[in-house]
């Protein structure tokens, strides 16, 4: 099937993003502010959208090249603020701030009826769920940090999450969050919950995710996907009370039974 490629553009996003960002916290003292909050969000952004591998790159990238400032015509923004301004105003800030851009971004791709391409065996959506490590430091860490003991010692902290992808075999692109156009699915983040001594795990997240994402009166049906991790009693119960279709790989190792 020949079908034209529809893609949302880097000022489209920004809009969505700037719909959620009202009234963010500006926690600093002194005149020197030349930069907002919402400015060092929006430059936080698109360090991520670039796929940029460290900010420095970032930095070069969004500078003016052949008269065409990319900063500008990309992203709207004047000037970009270097990693530890960036850092300094986004870190009193909630992730939770922006999840509303997650849910207005996935009305844009159903009403542009990118979705509808998404979909496979029998109108499912397929959502991939993935354990992803975004931060790791031998040195900084916070309360919610999990942490690796290596042999030699040391101690490397670091933070996780479960991202709800929708894919599909037919697609080279992946749509990260909503499953449900009338529900917003969110990351879940595997870090220590409030007030534990234990690490979290990404089965402990995952059942966290399920748990607080129930399909209510289902319009699309939903098949989560992953690996050998997730086929354990527990994790397929709570999916199928929740209201998903699931496949999860078992393999033989860990499904001795099954496989007899
Ligand atoms: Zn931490």
């Amino acid at each position: 099937m020949n079908q034209k490629a529809v893609t949302i553009s880097p000022s489209q996003l920004i809009r969505f993003l700037d719909q959620e960002l009202k009234e963010l916290p500006d926690n600093r003292k002194g005149d020197n502010k030349k930069y907002t909050v919402n400015h060092a969000l929006k430059a936080g952004f698109s360090a991520f959208f670039t796929q940029s591998p460290s900010f420095l790159q970032h930095q070069r990238l969004m500078k003016p090249k052949k008269g065409k400032d990319n900063a500008q015509s990309l992203f709207g923004l004047e000037a970009i603020p270097c990693d530890n301004q960036i850092r300094k105003l986004l870190d009193p800030i909630r992730a939770s701030t922006v999840f509303g851009a997650f849910k207005t971004t996935y009305k844009w791709l159903e009403t542009n009826q990118i979705i509808k391409q998404f979909k496979y065996l029998d109108n499912q959506i397929l959502i991939a769920l993935n354990g992803t490590e975004y931060y790791s430091s031998k040195k900084i860490n916070c309360p919610h940090c999990n942490c690796r003991k290596h042999r030699n010692g040391s101690v490397t902290y670091y933070h996780q999450a479960v991202t709800p992808v929708i894919v599909s075999p037919s697609k080279k692109q992946v749509i990260l969050k909503d499953t449900a156009s009338h529900i917003n699915f969110p990351p879940e983040f595997i870090k220590k919950q409030d007030g534990r001594r234990k690490q979290d795990c990404e089965n402990a997240a995952v059942k966290r995710w399920l748990s607080s994402n129930i399909i209510e009166e289902a319009k699309e049906e939903i098949t989560l996907l992953r690996d050998d991790l997730y086929s354990r009693q527990p994790i397929c119960k709570l999916a199928l009370e929740q209201g998903y279709n699931f496949i999860f790989v078992a393999k033989p190792s860990s499904h001795q039974t099954l496989y007899e």
